[in-house]
């Protein structure tokens, strides 16, 4: 940590105070309020200087501000998962990291992916319009509901405003709490389970363009037949048709829209 008078924080600048290695991994990790953080394993401790002190993760929490302490949290989660996926489960192959968050084996093929807690996958609708995504991946590009996983730190409530922000810069308020079912999320060799909550909201506007601009290339409204056709995965089916029958009742009884209902 950088000492400031009698504050600490994560240290900023374009060099690290300290040098890496040969042949280290340097990761890079975005927090939720869009501070890009490098990190790295160091193997041998660092003498306290006038200007640093090394800190158990811990301990930091007592020194750190909210959001660095988050990130802190999110970079240490990172490094441990780097460590200790070195090879390929498969075959022994040393893994090559392919992205932020995902190895993949030269010789395989085999993909390995942090373990990832908690999934969202919300249902934006503004009067009678359903808000999907086109999200696009390594095979192309495809239609979905806003999704994505809790952060570090982070309720599910601020995880859904934050993806629905992020996705599509809408402002959008929760409605309902819809439910929780079993998402199973493939690998090529892998089929890791995992819970995934459902919200349905209400959005501000009909105006939405995506803030992540690498993975979301446009995000638009659309009446609950053709978000229906166009949506790709059967489980956001099934969520849509669940979020759209609790939406009519919801109209039916002239509440919709005027109050919040978790
Ligand atoms: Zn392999």
């Amino acid at each position: 940590m950088e000492k400031n008078d009698n504050a600490f924080s994560i240290p900023t600048g374009k060099n690290a105070p300290v040098t890496t290695s040969e042949g280290i991994t340097v990761h890079t990790i975005t927090t939720t309020t869009g501070m890009v953080c490098k990190a790295f394993y160091t193997d041998s401790p660092i003498a306290e200087t006038p200007e640093y002190v090394q800190i158990g993760l811990r301990a930091s929490y007592d020194y750190l501000s909210p959001e660095h302490y988050q990130a802190a949290g999110k970079v240490h989660e990172i490094l441990y998962w780097d460590r200790s996926n070195r090879f390929c489960p498969t075959c022994g192959t040393p893994l090559v990291q392919k992205e932020p968050i995902m190895k993949k084996c030269p010789n395989c093929g085999r993909e390995i992916y942090p373990v990832i807690s908690t999934a969202i996958l919300v249902l934006v609708r503004k009067e009678d319009s359903l808000l999907l995504v086109h999200a696009r991946n390594f095979k192309g590009t495809f239609n979905s509901l806003v999704a994505g996983f809790l952060e570090t730190g982070e309720t599910l409530e601020e995880c859904v405003a934050r993806e629905v922000k992020e996705e599509t810069n809408v402002a959008a308020s929760i409605i309902k709490y819809v439910g929780k079912s079993q998402y199973t999320f493939n690998t090529p060799n892998d089929t890791v389970v995992k819970d995934v909550h459902w919200y349905l909201m209400m959005a501000d506007s009909y105006h939405s363009k995506p803030q992540r601009e690498e993975y979301f290339v446009d995000s638009g409204y659309y009446k609950y037949h053709e978000a229906y056709h166009l949506l790709k995965f059967s489980n956001e089916k099934q969520i849509l048709e669940k979020a759209y029958s609790e939406y009519l009742d919801l109209k039916k009884s002239n509440l919709w829209g005027s109050h919040k209902y978790f």
